[in-house]
């Protein structure tokens, strides 16, 4: 029987997480405290040319989620719905930030409830110091050598100084 049958709530936080900051890292710390099970799940996807491969972001998430037992790390590239069913979760976790990430988001949640009306997409609003915070921002940073030690945490912030090794 599955974990679900027995009450557990199991929710996927997916994203690219090119890579995790300190802001993915709320959302996951807070909403690790309100379901049984996390799943973060690495989006392998082809049109966004990341900086990070999958391997390299589900390994960096992997560090900084190690505290947090209930926290699994997982990739996938089909389509969220079809990846939700082989994990047997119904839930979904994305962030909000400003009004910007609305529209975007009220799209694909009312979209994934249209592929499958059990599926239900709980937003958390990100905490006030973090809104402005994006992957974008800190590789634009990191790469003109500013600081990101306020963004992301230090595996992140060396994985980036390599990324970004003056030659
Ligand atoms: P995607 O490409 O799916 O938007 P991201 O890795 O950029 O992937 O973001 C994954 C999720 O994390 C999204 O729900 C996004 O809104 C949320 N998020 C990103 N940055 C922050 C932040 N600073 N605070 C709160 N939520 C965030």
């Amino acid at each position: 029987m599955s974990q679900e049958h027995f009450g557990m709530k199991i929710a996927v936080y997916p994203g690219s997480f090119d890579p995790v900051t300190n802001g993915h890292l709320d959302i996951i710390r807070r909403s690790a405290k309100v379901f049984d099970k996390l799943i973060v799940a690495v989006l392998n996807n082809t049109s966004k040319n990341p900086l990070f491969t999958v391997e390299e972001r589900t390994e960096l998430l992997q560090k900084v989620t190690s505290d947090l037992p209930n926290v699994e790390i997982d990739s996938f590239r089909d389509l969220l719905i079809n990846y939700m069913k082989d994990k047997n979760a119904h839930l979904i976790v994305r962030g909000l930030r400003a009004v910007s990430d609305f529209e975007y988001e009220l799209q694909m949640a009312s979209t994934n409830q249209k592929l499958d009306e059990n599926i239900e997409t709980f937003f958390m609003t990100s905490t006030p110091m973090y809104s402005y915070l994006s992957s974008s921002i800190v590789k634009e940073v990191a790469r003109f050598h500013g600081p990101v030690g306020d963004l992301v945490p230090v595996e992140v912030e060396k994985a980036l100084h390599g990324k970004y090794a003056r030659s």
